[in-house]
């Protein structure tokens, strides 16, 4: 299939990127490591007038750790997440997580702000950035604002990023030292997307379970934030009732569509066990 026809620029600052985006609403694209969009752009369900290709604006590419806090640009590759033993050491999730994205070609070039930012269910990233509570950094014509990833997704392909904003960095605050931490995805085969995934950061202190949150991946219109399910843990051993009730208060949430992965009923089944095998691996991980 060929694409529509676009003019196509490649920026050298976000200022400049987002001066492209604002001088034509809706018409123009940020093109990233492009393997969401080039493929959305050769079936015409993108037919962008401008493509912006952002990987030459240097200041999107840095990962920094600062004690707790964490700060990743959007232009940040999912191979350059894993390699990063500073992010390794502080949150583990993300390099399981991006070990589980498609495969190293893919990886070396998808980045995470294309992976948050494209809004399709199926990417892994977004419900991890909503268990960990980050927040997206948008920049626009009148500077920048912060959302929520908790607050960001409204349907598939639908955020609350305006047409007119690009998204320039992701920002978290590392779970504590000694979390565990566990994504579990069930995938027909390497570099598919999920049936279903669920993500899990939890903390453990003398045997009780004292913090937990769980994001699900692809079993939604949207990246899923379990919150009942992640209440369900907090106070418990983590014993065989707690995570049954964790596990139908994950599934209670799940909303997903009947396709090629299989239908509603089994991707709801999956998504459970999914939440289970997550709760039991960070449980195994927490010191
Ligand atoms: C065969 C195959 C298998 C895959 N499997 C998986 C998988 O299992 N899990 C998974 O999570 N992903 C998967 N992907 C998707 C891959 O991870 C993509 O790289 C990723 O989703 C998008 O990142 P990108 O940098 O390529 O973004 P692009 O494709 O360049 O952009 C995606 C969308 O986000 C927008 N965008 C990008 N960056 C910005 C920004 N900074 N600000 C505002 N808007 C922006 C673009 O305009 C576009 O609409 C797969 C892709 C392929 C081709």
């Amino acid at each position: 299939m060929i694409p529509g026809s676009f003019d196509y620029h490649r920026p050298a600052s976000v200022d400049e990127a987002v001066d492209l985006l604002a001088g034509n609403p809706g018409g123009a694209l940020i093109l990233a490591g492009g393997h969401s969009l080039i493929p959305m752009m050769k079936l015409r369900m993108a037919m962008p007038e401008q493509l912006i290709d952002i990987q030459d604006i240097d200041t999107l590419s840095s990962v920094s750790v600062s004690g707790p806090q964490i700060e990743i640009g959007a232009g940040v590759t999912q191979a350059e997440l894993i390699a990063s033993e500073d992010l390794a050491q502080h949150c583990p999730i993300l390099r399981e997580t991006s070990l589980q994205i498609a495969d190293p070609q893919i990886r070396n070039v998808g980045t995470l702000g294309g992976n948050v930012a494209n809004g399709d269910p199926g990417n892994d990233m977004p419900a991890i950035m909503q268990l960990l509570d980050a927040t997206y950094e948008l920049t626009g014509p009148d500077g920048s604002r912060e959302v929520k990833a908790r607050d960001f997704y409204e349907a598939a392909y639908f955020t609350a990023r305006d047409e007119t904003e690009m998204l320039t960095a992701i920002r978290f605050t590392a779970p504590p030292a000694g979390h565990g931490a566990s994504y579990m995805k069930q995938k027909r085969k390497i570099g598919d997307y999920a049936t279903a995934a669920a993500g899990v950061v939890l903390t453990m202190d003398g045997g009780t379970c004292t913090s937990a949150s769980i994001g699900l991946t692809n079993v939604a219109d949207t990246p899923l934030w379990a919150e009942d399910a992640s209440n369900a843990l907090i106070g418990t051993t983590l014993d065989d009732a707690a995570i049954a009730a964790a596990v139908a208060a994950a599934r209670a949430i799940t909303d997903p569509a009947a396709d090629g992965r299989g239908p509603k009923e089994y991707r709801t089944h999956v998504a459970g066990i999914m939440v289970e095998r997550a709760i039991k691996q960070a449980h195994s991980r927490a010191g």
